[in-house]
């Protein structure tokens, strides 16, 4: 009963005295107060068709999210470990979702206070809300005397008790006035005398039950129907709150999602090279997912010659615990791995581990080093197109906590896959478009325009810093014969083969190497010595003599190539004159009866001065 039903039959029991008349006339003026106290307190909810709850209608929601109103849903924010990676931004989420929990807990704490001095002999009230699902409620918050034991680890579940009634949508209230005893009341640790209870559930706006407001006394018939419709009022309200408590904190999360995303997207705007597309997936990933592990894999790429062949890939860059084995680890499509199974389906691949060793599946295949500790594992496949069957690159990431990836990291790195795709594949085509430019399709050698280019530019770098660049021009020998022996396709197998024998003789990153001509190569060696430059020919003209080309003849094919050199000094010639003279020594070369390397002397001997 409200205080001010009370309030109201006492004024009207000392009207009633007054009216007897003589000395109780003076009564009037006390039924007066009685009456204005109970006035003021009634309870100031909306009534009858007037009432005016905010209603959230779906076009007012902010995000395409729908806020999470079970107030759980980050509850369980304990002191985390110390993980490998614990990312600046994904802390900030949790702290958002905790401050949201907190001034729910706050405000829905400080309702149940007021409720409790407002409802005349209420003993302990409660809100009950989700766990881990909608049929699972547990404690919230609540208000109680001191001496009542809350148990606060209940568990409602259907059929547990009397408040379990409320999980049935045909039940709209509970009002009972002469209970035996608190033992249907499994919120309690002590059985105390509780006589009545009046709950109502807690619905969202789409009338799903998602708690329940439950009020008790010691007193039988302590609540009336006005009770519970004000308490239904009141649930309303307390669902108001948390809606909008945990659709603000959403809110901000979104655009958190949002300016990380769209910073990332304008980074990958100024990415023009895959690698560069790899190196800034794996910096947004340390920068917002935690790990304990993680992988990026990376189909090769898949150009004419190996278009039918099994797609092949590598891990192009781990971090983590034990992640050193994974560095560069070659794979195949076919190989069986957690991390290969996303890529091969594209498709998102989450996983919960116990410690049961016989459960242990690979992540890449093959002999890799088990880690039971790994709870959780989520692989997020990216590729240039989403509804392709296959994707080319994976995220995949491990964490030694279980519920580490929860829906929002993994909605998150969605939408960065989406944005990496997009990226990668212009990387790609930048990539091929350049390769077209610049190198010839028969060797990968950069062609003769590129390397007249990179020789300038490293002309430039080599007069300031002083030092020699070697120039080799090296011509096959005898080369028709081989074509019109064994056909073009022999002489183009043969091309390759040298070309990739020069590559194998000179220094990676540093030499350039082109195909000048047909089957001619020029190389610039950077850095180097007379002698150097001599050797390092020497060492290409006899590589060179060892390749033995199978033609399905007797005879295997063998070939040799001349090579003239020229050593440029820092501050003299230009590239192309240096090349000039290079290419005046392999003259010579041939003239000397090839398979052999001359070096381009200024005033050569055997050219006669040209008479005057
Ligand atoms: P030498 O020892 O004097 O160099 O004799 P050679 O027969 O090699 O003479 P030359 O260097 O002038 O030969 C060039 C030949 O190389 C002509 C052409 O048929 C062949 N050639 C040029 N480009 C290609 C190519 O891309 N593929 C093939 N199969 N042959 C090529
Ligand atoms: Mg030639
Ligand atoms: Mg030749």
């Amino acid at each position: 009963m409200l205080v001010s039903n009370i309030l109201f039959i006492v004024a009207g029991l000392l009207l009633g005295l007054a009216f007897q008349g003589g000395w109780h006339l003076f009564l009037i003026p006390v039924a007066g107060v009685a009456a204005a106290l109970g006035y003021m307190n009634l309870p100031r909810v909306p009534g009858g068709k007037t009432a005016s709850i905010p209603v959230i209608t779906k076009a007012m929601r902010a995000t395409g999210i729908s806020p999470a109103v079970a107030p759980d849903l980050r509850n369980g924010i304990k002191p985390e470990p110390t993980e490998y990676n614990e990312p600046s931004s994904a802390l900030r989420v949790n702290q958002v979702w905790a401050r949201a929990n907190a001034d729910v807990n706050k405000a829905l704490g400080d309702y149940l206070q007021g409720l409790k001095r407002i409802i005349p002999n209420a003993n302990t009230l409660i809100v009950f809300s989700p766990l881990r699902n909608y049929k699972e409620w547990g404690i919230r918050a609540y208000a109680s005397d001191p001496n009542a034991q809350v148990a606060t680890d209940v568990r409602i579940t259907e059929n547990s008790g009397l408040v379990s009634q409320l999980l049935r949508p045909e039940v709209n209230r509970l009002l009972e006035g002469d209970l035996m005893g608190g033992k249907t009341l499994l919120y309690y640790i002590d059985n105390p005398m509780i006589k009545s209870l009046v709950a109502v559930p807690l619905l969202d706006r789409d009338k799903n039950r998602i708690g329940a407001l439950v009020v008790d006394s010691m007193f039988p018939n302590a609540f009336s129907q006005t009770t519970a419709q004000a308490l239904t009022f009141i649930a309303s309200g307390m669902y108001t709150l948390c809606y909008k408590s945990f659709a603000s904190a959403q809110n901000y999360i979104a655009q958190q999602q949002f300016s990380v995303l769209y910073n990332y997207q304008h980074k990958f705007f100024q990415t023009m090279t895959v690698k560069d597309i790899y190196r800034q997936i794996f910096e947004y990933v340390k920068a917002n997912i935690p790990f304990d592990r993680m992988m990026l894999l990376a189909l090769d790429k898949q150009d004419d010659l190996n278009l039918h062949k099994e797609r092949e890939g590598s891990v192009v860059c781990c971090d983590g615990v034990d992640s050193e084995q994974f560095a560069n680890k070659r794979f195949t499509l076919s190989d069986k791995g957690l991390a290969i199974m996303a890529l091969f389906h594209n498709r998102p691949v989450e996983r919960v581990f116990s410690s049961n060793v016989s459960q242990y599946i690979p992540r890449i295949g093959g002999q890799e080093k088990r880690n039971m500790d790994v709870r959780q594992l989520f692989v997020m496949p990216i590729s240039t197109d989403s509804k392709a069957e296959q994707a080319e690159l994976a995220i995949c990431l491990e964490s030694f906590q279980s519920g580490r990836y929860m829906e929002h990291e993994m909605e998150l790195l969605k939408a960065f896959a989406s944005v990496a795709g997009f990226a990668y594949a212009r990387a790609i085509q930048f990539e091929k478009g350049k390769d077209l430019a610049t190198r010839d399709g028969l060797t990968g050698l950069i062609n003769h325009r590129t390397l007249h280019e990179n020789l300038r530019t490293e002309k430039i770098r080599a007069d300031r810093q002083g030092y020699n660049i070697g120039v080799l021009m090296m011509d096959i020998d005898h080369f028709k014969n081989v074509n019109d022996t064994y056909g073009h396709p022999i002489g183009d197998v043969v091309i390759k083969g040298i070309a990739g024998a020069i590559s194998g003789e000179i220094r990676k990153e540093i030499d350039v190497v082109a195909r000048y001509g047909g089957e001619e190569f020029v190389v610039g060696l950077i850095d180097t010595t007379p002698e150097g430059m001599i050797e390092t020919a020497e060492r290409i003209r006899k590589a060179v003599g060892k390749l033995v080309f199978d033609v399905h003849q007797t005879d295997p094919l063998r070939v040799t190539v001349s090579i003239g050199a020229y050593l440029v000094k820092p501050g003299t010639l230009d590239m192309k004159k240096a090349v000039n003279n290079a290419d005046q020594a392999l003259y010579k070369a041939k003239e000397g009866g090839r398979n052999q390397v001359i070096q381009y002397t200024e005033i050569p001997a055997e050219i006669p001065e040209p008479e005057k």
